[in-house]
């Protein structure tokens, strides 16, 4: 019987494979009639994974693709609206001191009663709503689809939106409605009201400022959407930093809406914390099936740390949002370019016609990487998304545009 692992090394290998050497350089180490007493049972063995993880594995989850991320190693990373600032080496020096003392043997906090607390000051929240950790938003998007998760369930966004909510509506076992926005990206009032009425959704996401074409809807579309709505409907602030409107406020009148945050656009993504607001009623249900400890010891200290000095944060932010001007300026003088409004801290760009894939694949090549959209949703034909990043990094990527758009390198 053979258990080991040709390709990626697995814990069980036979004694003849236990050198750190490449798995190819070892299968040539074997003498000739080794190897072939050895490729029929490696075949067999291949054979047999496959089968059963066909068998065993849901058929819509071998039909998905997994989140991608593209390797962006020795690249200006203006991809995933992350902040590019880090922190000044002083602030760093104090924050590992302390990440030093540490009992990392312990388990954290289960609730992290500390961070909350935080969280509730910096971000206004009232006492009145209670507060939920999530190991970033994707885990309380997970959890919410979970615990709503009953047969024929159905989760419901506009499109194009943020792809997790369909990918997890998929994990857990619940259909998903997809309602197409306007040619303007602005919601779809008729569409979505018609689409609620037929399906009656558990759940429907709306993320405010939207991603990936960062503008706000029309606040009375969202509150006809709410009133209409049976089910949950999750406000998605997870740029909220980029922008003056909030929807807390819907707490206080409609009981069926939650607010979901992040801390991972204002700087601390690396950290992954999201948190969902609102009723306890709501969160009381989730949180039982929130697993134990979801957010790590170095997660809620370093959170902790990085609230007490929550003005270095909002300095970055309001950076940010001043480039983000300047950026959507220069980039809307670029030949060619369509520029959408943002809210958040990414822009929404249309290259010329049949161009997107290209202008993408030549930026990539001069070592700067942004998203490419066209494809993704037929809203998004020609569509990229570009991460506004530090005024230096902005003015790198608009002259790297200028030369691509101007060269006409149409491959
Ligand atoms: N909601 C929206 C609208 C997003 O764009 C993202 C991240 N791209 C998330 C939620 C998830 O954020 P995180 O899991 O990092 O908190």
């Amino acid at each position: 019987m053979f258990y080991g692992c040709l390709r990626h090394g697995c814990r069980s290998k036979p004694s003849w494979m236990s050198s750190r050497r490449p798995n190819k350089a070892r299968l040539s180490l074997l003498k000739p009639y080794e190897f072939w007493l050895n490729y029929g049972t490696v075949v067999e063995f291949y054979e047999t994974l496959k089968l059963r993880v066909k068998k065993l594995v849901r058929q819509e989850i071998q039909d998905l693709s997994a989140y991608p991320v593209p390797n962006s190693d020795g690249m200006l990373k203006l991809d995933a609206m992350e902040n590019p600032y880090t922190w000044p080496a002083i602030a760093k020096e104090t924050w590992s001191e302390m990440l030093k003392t540490l009992p990392i043997n312990r388990y954290p906090d289960p609730q992290g009663e500390h961070v909350k607390d935080e969280m509730r000051k910096v971000m206004g929240i009232s006492d009145d709503y209670d507060i939920l950790l999530g190991n970033g938003s994707d885990e309380i998007i997970q959890l919410l689809a979970m615990a709503l998760a009953k047969p024929g369930a159905t989760i419901l966004a506009p499109e194009p939106g943020f792809v997790m909510y369909k990918m997890i509506a998929t994990f857990c076992g619940l259909n998903y409605v997809g309602v197409p926005l306007t040619e303007e990206f602005e919601l779809n009032e008729t569409a979505m009201l018609a689409a609620i009425d037929e399906h009656n959704p558990e759940l429907i996401f709306l993320a405010q400022p939207n991603n990936p074409t960062g503008n706000l809807w029309a606040q009375d579309s969202i509150q006809k959407i709410i009133e209409a709505a049976q089910g949950v409907v999750v406000m998605d602030e997870a740029y909220t930093a980029f922008t003056d409107a909030d929807h807390l406020a819907l707490l206080d009148k409609y009981e069926h809406v939650l607010i979901m945050r992040t801390l991972s656009k204002v700087g601390l993504a690396g950290l992954r914390l999201g948190m969902l607001v609102g009723r306890s009623e709501w969160l009381n249900e989730l949180d039982k099936i929130r697993l134990p400890y979801n957010i790590n010891i170095l997660t809620q200290a370093s959170v902790l740390f990085a609230l007490e000095h929550y003005d270095m944060l909002l300095v970055q932010t309001e950076q940010l949002r001043v480039d983000r001007l300047v950026l959507m300026q220069e980039l809307a003088s670029i030949n060619g370019l369509q520029v959408f409004p943002s809210e958040a801290n990414f822009v929404l760009v249309r290259a010329p016609q049949g161009m997107a894939r290209n202008w993408f694949e030549e930026l990539k090549n001069k070592k700067i990487l942004i998203k490419c959209l066209d494809g993704g949703h037929s809203l998004l034909k020609d569509c990229l998304r570009i991460t506004v990043g530090t005024s230096e990094q902005n003015e790198l990527l608009v002259s790297a545009l200028n030369e691509i758009s101007t060269s006409g390198s149409v491959h």
